[in-house]
C-alpha cells in the first residue's frame, strides 16, 4: 500500500480550500518582499489583472490553434510585441513556453536541427557557453544529445571572455550562448563581440534574456546605460525571455524569438502517420494551459511601456541604493559591476552563507549560491518600500555574524558550504540526484 489512500469520498470544497490555505503556513512570505528570488512582485493591481486573465482561459488547450483561436492570436501578439521590445523587425517570429527552461530547450533543438541540415559532416555537435549561463542549457544540451563545452568567466568582471570562447571554438561547435544578464550575478555578456565571432564562424547565437527581457529594455528607456544585448545585433539568432520573471505574470510563461522564420522551423516537431492525426507542435509539452498565454498578454497590455518603466523605475532605484549601502559595509561587497535588478552579495571576510542565515532570523531568505560563495539578489518593485529596513537588518546581521566561530555555523550554511567545496563533483552531484530522489516522497 502506498503512503497515502486513494480518497474514498469527496470533501467538501470550502474544507479543501482551508485546508490548503493552513498548508502555507511554512511557506516563504513573499507578499511583503521578504524574499529575494521566485516571486516577482508588482503589486495587487498587476495580480489581479494576471489572475483574472488567468482564470477565463484557465481550461483552454493551447495544444490546438485549431480549436482556440483566441489563443494562438494572443501568443502570436505577446511574441510580436517581445520581438519590437527587443530589438527585432517584421521577420522576428517566436512561440510562446511555459518557462526559460523550455524556451532554451527548444531553441537547442532549433539551433541542433539547423545544424543537422547545414552541415551534417557535424556528428558530435558542441555547445559553447561561459560558466554563468544557466543550468537550462546543461538539461537541454543533456536531453538534445549535445556536448557542452563550458569556459571560466572573466575573473574580475565576471563576463563570458571573449577571447577564451573564441579559443574555445571547435569544427564540432553548433551553438554559443550569452546571457542578457547572467542570473547568479546580473551581469550582461558582451553580446556584440560573442554575436560578431558567432557570424564569423557561423555559429547559432543565442542570447538568453530570460530574466533581462522585460528588465533591461525599460532599465535602458529609462535612461540607464544598457549596453546593447538583443536583435539589434546582427549575429544574434534567437531569444529567450521569461514574461513570468520581470513581465509580472503568473508561472508558465516564456517567449523564444527567433530572427526568421527559416530559423523557426527547426523548432517545430511533426509527426503525421499516427491514427490519432497529423501531430505537430513547437512546443516540448503536447496540452498547455491557456491560462498563462491570457495572463500574458493581458499584462503586457495592462501595463504597456509606461507601466513596466513605472515598476522598473521603483525596483533600479531600490537595486542602486541598496548595492551603493553595501559598498559602504566593510565586511561586504557586491559581485562586479551589475547593470539591470540583479545582484550578488559576497565577502572576504565573513561566511556569506551563516549571513543568509543569520537574514533570516530578521525574516529575510536570501538564496545562497557557490562558486564563489554568494547570495543572490533579485529586486521587484515591491521591495522599493522596503529597501531601508533591509539595508538595516543587513547591517546589524554582519554584526552578529562577524562575532561566530566556526563551531557555530551549523545547518543550511554548513551543508551549502560542504557541497561546493566537495572536490570530487561526480560526488556532489550523486548528493544532490539522492537529496531529491529522496525529498519527493509522502514522508
Ligand atoms: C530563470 C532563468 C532561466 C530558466 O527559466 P525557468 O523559467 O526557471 O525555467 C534561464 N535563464 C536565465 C538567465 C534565467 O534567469
Amino acid at each position: 500500500m502506498a503512503k497515502l489512500e486513494f480518497p474514498q469520498k469527496g470533501i467538501p470544497r470550502k474544507e479543501i480550500l482551508s485546508t490548503m490555505q493552513s498548508m502555507k503556513k511554512d511557506d516563504s512570505d513573499w507578499k511583503h518582499g521578504r524574499m529575494f528570488s521566485l516571486i516577482f512582485n508588482a503589486g495587487e493591481d498587476v495580480a489581479r489583472v494576471a489572475e483574472e486573465a488567468y482564470a477565463a482561459f484557465m481550461v483552454e488547450n493551447g495544444l490546438s490553434p485549431f480549436a482556440f483561436p483566441s489563443l494562438l492570436k494572443m501568443e502570436t501578439e505577446v511574441a510580436s510585441m517581445m520581438a519590437d521590445l527587443l530589438g527585432g523587425d517584421e521577420n522576428t517570429v517566436g512561440n510562446m513556453t511555459s518557462g526559460g527552461s523550455e524556451s532554451i530547450m527548444v531553441a537547442v533543438k532549433a539551433a541542433r536541427d539547423y545544424a543537422r541540415a547545414k552541415t551534417p559532416q557535424i556528428t558530435q555537435p558542441e555547445l559553447l557557453m561561459p560558466l554563468s549561463a544557466h543550468p537550462a542549457f546543461n538539461k537541454a544540451a543533456h536531453y538534445l544529445g549535445l556536448k557542452t563545452v563550458i569556459v571560466p568567466t572573466d575573473k574580475k568582471t565576471l563576463m563570458a571572455n571573449v577571447g577564451a570562447m573564441r579559443n574555445a571554438i571547435t569544427q564540432n561547435t553548433i551553438m554559443m550562448v550569452g546571457s542578457a544578464p547572467s542570473y547568479p550575478h546580473g551581469i550582461i555578456d558582451p553580446i556584440a563581440d560573442l554575436a560578431e565571432i558567432a557570424r564569423e564562424k557561423e555559429i547559432w547565437m543565442h542570447v538568453d534574456a530570460c530574466v533581462g527581457g522585460l528588465d533591461l529594455p525599460f532599465i535602458e528607456k529609462l535612461g540607464y546605460p544598457i549596453p546593447n544585448f538583443d536583435f539589434r545585433i546582427p549575429g544574434v539568432c534567437s531569444m529567450t525571455a521569461d514574461i513570468h520573471k520581470y513581465g509580472f505574470t503568473p508561472k508558465g510563461a516564456s517567449v523564444v524569438l527567433y530572427r526568421s522564420s527559416e530559423l523557426r522551423q527547426f523548432q517545430i516537431f511533426a509527426y503525421t502517420d499516427w491514427p490519432g492525426g497529423v501531430y505537430a507542435t513547437p512546443n516540448v509539452s503536447g496540452s498547455r494551459p491557456g491560462g498563462p498565454i491570457a495572463s500574458a498578454w493581458a499584462t503586457i497590455k495592462y501595463l504597456g511601456t509606461e507601466g513596466y518603466m513605472k515598476l522598473v523605475k521603483m525596483s533600479i532605484e531600490a537595486t542602486r541604493r541598496i548595492i551603493e549601502e553595501i559598498r559602504t559595509i566593510p565586511e561586504l561587497y557586491v559581485l562586479s559591476e551589475p547593470l539591470s535588478t540583479v545582484f550578488a552579495i559576497g565577502s572576504d571576510v565573513l561566511n556569506i552563507f551563516a549571513l543568509g542565515e543569520k537574514m533570516k532570523e530578521y525574516h529575510w531568505y536570501i538564496d545562497s549560491q557557490h562558486l564563489p560563495p554568494c547570495l543572490h539578489m533579485t529586486i521587484s518593485p515591491v521591495h522599493a518600500g522596503i529597501t531601508e529596513q533591509f539595508i538595516t537588518d543587513l547591517r546589524s546581521a554582519v554584526k552578529d555574524v562577524a562575532k561566530l566561530r566556526p563551531e557555530d555555523i551549523t545547518g543550511e550554511a554548513a551543508l551549502y558550504g560542504m557541497i561546493g567545496s566537495m572536490p570530487d563533483r561526480g560526488m556532489a552531484k550523486d548528493f544532490a540526484v539522492q537529496f531529491m530522489n529522496d525529498l519527493y516522497r509522502v514522508h
